[in-house]
C-alpha cells in the first residue's frame, strides 16, 4: 500500500525542480512543465449487480503532448487520488522521452477496487468511463493502456464502446489489447523484461556477473512476475518476493534462500498478484512480514509495487550488501531518500527508465497496428532490448560524464528532449 505521508505529485514536482535547476531551465519552461495541459475529473454512476447504483470518481490527465499523442495507462485502485494520477502522467512524459519514442505523457484512474467487483460490474465501469471520455481520447490525441489492476479485457471493453460510439474500427485508440485483437506479442512480458534488460546493462558497467547476484522483489503483479522470470532465466537468484495477501488483507514476504521459482509462484497467485499463503508454505517457502523484503541480504532490491516504499524511515533497514536499487514500480522512492541512496554508494536505476518497456511495447503495438502487420514475439522483444539498452547507456554515460546521480541524469536526458519539442513548437 502507498505511504500516506507522501504526496506523489509533490514528489514528482520536487524531482522535476531539482533537474530543472541542474539544466538551468528558464522560468516559463518550468511553469509549463510543472503543470498539466489537461485535467479531467468526473463521476460515473454504475449499476451494481445487486440493483444499487454506485458513484465512482474518475480522472484522465495529459501532462504534456509536445512530442506526440499523449500516452499512459488507466489504473483501478481504491487508494487512487487526483495527485497520484497527476504524478503518474508527468512521469509518463519523462518515460516516453527517455526511451525516445514519439509520445507524450498521460494517465487515467478510477477509484475502485476491482477485487471486490464482478466482471459485469467492471465492464459497465469501463464502458461508462469511455462514454464520458470518448471525444477527448483517440489515436492522434491521447491513447490509454493497462496499468495497475487493469488488463487486455478492460482495454477491449473500452475499445468496443468507443468504436460503437464513433462507428469505426479504430484499434489504435488504445494499446495493451489482447493478442489476435490488435495486441502485440510480448506486451505482457515487456515491462518486466525491460527492467531486466536495464539491470543487465547496469551489472555489465559495474562489472558484476549476473550469475552471482541475488535479488529481493516487492510485488508480484505482472511487472514483478516477468522481472523475476527474466532475471532468473539470465542466471540471477530471487531470494524473496513480498506481496499483498488478499485473504488476510496484509502483505507477506515469501522467502526461499536457495532461490524462488517465479513460474511456481505465478501458479499460486491470483490475477492481482496475491500469492496463496498456504500453498506457498506447502511448497517450502518461509512466510515473513511484508516489509522483510527490504532488509534481506541481497545485491539488488527491486521495488515493483506502488509509490513511496523506500523512505528515510525505512532506509536504515536496507542491507549493506545492496549494490543496486532497480525501480520497477512508478515512484517507489521518495525524493528525501535519494541523497541517502547516493551517499551509501548504491546504484539506482530510476523508475521511468527501467520500467519504460511497457510503453515502448505499446508504441510497437501502434506501429504494427498502423501497418496492420504483426511481428513475431522474438522480433518484438529484440526491438525492445535495443531500445532499453540504448536508453540505459545514454543515461549512464551522462551520469558518468557529469558525475551525477542516475535519477538526475535520466531527468536531464528526458527533460531536454521535451524542452526541445516545446520550444520548437513555439510554446515557450
Ligand atoms: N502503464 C504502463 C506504464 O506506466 C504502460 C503505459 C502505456 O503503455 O501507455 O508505463
Amino acid at each position: 500500500m502507498s505511504n500516506p505521508n507522501y504526496n506523489p505529485f509533490d514528489n514528482a514536482r520536487a524531482q522535476f525542480d531539482h533537474a530543472a535547476d541542474l539544466l538551468d531551465l528558464d522560468q516559463s519552461t518550468r511553469d509549463l512543465l510543472r503543470q498539466h495541459r489537461q485535467e479531467i475529473h468526473f463521476t460515473l454512476p454504475v449499476k451494481m449487480d445487486d440493483g444499487t447504483t454506485k458513484i465512482f470518481k474518475a480522472f484522465r490527465m495529459i501532462h504534456n503532448d509536445a512530442r506526440g499523442p499523449a500516452k499512459g495507462g488507466i489504473r483501478f485502485h481504491p487508494n487512487e487520488t487526483v495527485d497520484t494520477v497527476r504524478a503518474l502522467s508527468m512521469w509518463m512524459t519523462w518515460k516516453c522521452a527517455v526511451v525516445d519514442i514519439p509520445l507524450g505523457g498521460a494517465k487515467g484512474g478510477i477509484i475502485c477496487d476491482p477485487r471486490t467487483m464482478s466482471l459485469n460490474e467492471q465492464e459497465r465501469l469501463c464502458r461508462a468511463y469511455i462514454r464520458r471520455l470518448h471525444s477527448m481520447v483517440g489515436r492522434h490525441t491521447d491513447v490509454p493502456a493497462p496499468d495497475v489492476m487493469t488488463n487486455g479485457q478492460h482495454m477491449m471493453w473500452i475499445l468496443d464502446e468507443y468504436e460503437t460510439i464513433t462507428g469505426q474500427r479504430t484499434p489504435g485508440m488504445i494499446t495493451g489489447k489482447p493478442v489476435g485483437l490488435g495486441g502485440s506479442l510480448g506486451r505482457t512480458e515487456a515491462t518486466g523484461f525491460g527492467v531486466v534488460f536495464c539491470l543487465r546493462e547496469c551489472l555489465k558497467v559495474l562489472d558484476i556477473n549476473m550469475y552471482k547476484t541475488t535479488a529481493s522483489i516487492q510485488g508480484f503483479g505482472n511487472v514483478a512476475e516477468y522481472t523475476a522470470r527474466k532475471y532468473t532465466e539470465l542466471g540471477g537468484r530471487v531470494i524473496c518476493v513480498s506481496c499483498w495477501n488478499a485473504a488476510d488483507k496484509v502483505a507477506y514476504t515469501f522467502r526461499k534462500l536457495d532461490g524462488c521459482d517465479p513460474a511456481e509462484l505465478a501458479s499460486i497467485k491470483d490475477s492481482y498478484g496475491s500469492i496463496d499463503k498456504e500453498k506457498a508454505i506447502a511448497l517450502g517457502y518461509e512466510v515473513l512480514p511484508g516489509d522483510a523484503w527490504l532488509s534481506e541480504d541481497v545485491d539488488i532490491l527491486i521495488p515493483a509495487a506502488l509509490e513511496n516504499q523506500i523512505t528515510p524511515d525505512v532506509f536504515p533497514q536496507i542491507s549493506k550488501q545492496v549494490k543496486i536499487i532497480c525501480e520497477a514500480a512508478n515512484g517507489p522512492t521518495t525524493p528525501d531518500c535519494d541523497p541517502l541512496i547516493q551517499e551509501a554508494g548504491i546504484m539506482l536505476i530510476p523508475d521511468f527508465l527501467s520500467n519504460a518497456g511497457g510503453v515502448t511495447c505499446s508504441y510497437f503495438e501502434q506501429v504494427q497496428g498502423n501497418m496492420n502487420y504483426y511481428w513475431s514475439k522474438q522480433e518484438v522483444l529484440d526491438k525492445l532490448e535495443v531500445v532499453m539498452d540504448n536508453a540505459f547507456h545514454n543515461v549512464f554515460d551522462l551520469a558518468q560524464k557529469k558525475n551525477i546521480y542516475m535519477r538526475d541524469a535520466a531527468y536531464m536526458v528526458a527533460i531536454e528532449r521535451v524542452v526541445n519539442a516545446v520550444k520548437t513548437r513555439g510554446w515557450v
